[in-house]
């Protein structure tokens, strides 16, 4: 998956602006938009650490590990991004992406939603849901195959191809629920 990253600062960019504008239109504060952004941006990154755990604890002994170890060592932020990129089709089974990591995750943000109106926060939890959409709607229109393989991982029997967009439909009407709320949490 080559653009992996590409599609995943443009999501979050879309995301940034859209709850930006909203926020200059009800006259936030400006620190609001700078806690809107660091929300998003930890949110986007932080699920990708799983790929972290495949190397370090799931599958140390490979090829790919020993690469990935030596990146981190050596702080070389970018040859790490690629390997992440890259192993993101060959990482089948990972703790966060995953359907039952999903499934907790939207009941978790709908419990911070009635807990908080902190915008880092808020911001934060709505970028994992985006985050793992953006995977599962990548894979899914290369190859719905892949996307079933590493989202049912671990499970022995697996959603039929033929319900993913269903799934997606499901998972995509949950992240506007969440987009909406963010703005009333705001008002
Ligand atoms: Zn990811």
């Amino acid at each position: 998956m080559k653009h992996e990253f590409r599609y995943h600062l443009l999501a979050s960019l879309a995301l940034f602006f859209l709850v930006s504008i909203f926020l200059v239109i009800i006259k936030s504060p400006n620190i609001q938009i700078l806690y809107l952004f660091l929300g998003i941006f930890v949110g986007s990154i932080i699920l990708d650490t799983d790929h972290l755990i495949f190397w370090f604890f799931l599958k140390p002994n490979t090829e790919e590990s020993r690469l990935a170890k030596i990146t981190i060592k050596n702080f070389d932020i970018k040859s790490l991004t690629k390997l992440i990129n890259a192993s993101h089709s060959s990482h089948h089974n990972l703790i966060f992406h995953h359907y039952f990591f999903q499934s907790i995750l939207v009941l978790f943000t709908f419990f911070i939603f009635t807990s908080t109106s902190n915008l880092f926060v808020l911001s934060l939890v709505v970028s994992l849901n985006l985050h793992l959409l953006v995977d599962e709607y990548l894979d899914f229109l290369i190859n719905p195959k892949i996307l079933q393989k590493w989202l049912f991982a671990r499970e022995e029997k697996q959603l039929p191809v033929k319900f993913l967009n269903r799934y997606l439909a499901i998972f995509s009407i949950f992240l506007i629920i969440f987009i909406i709320l963010l703005f009333y949490s705001q008002l």
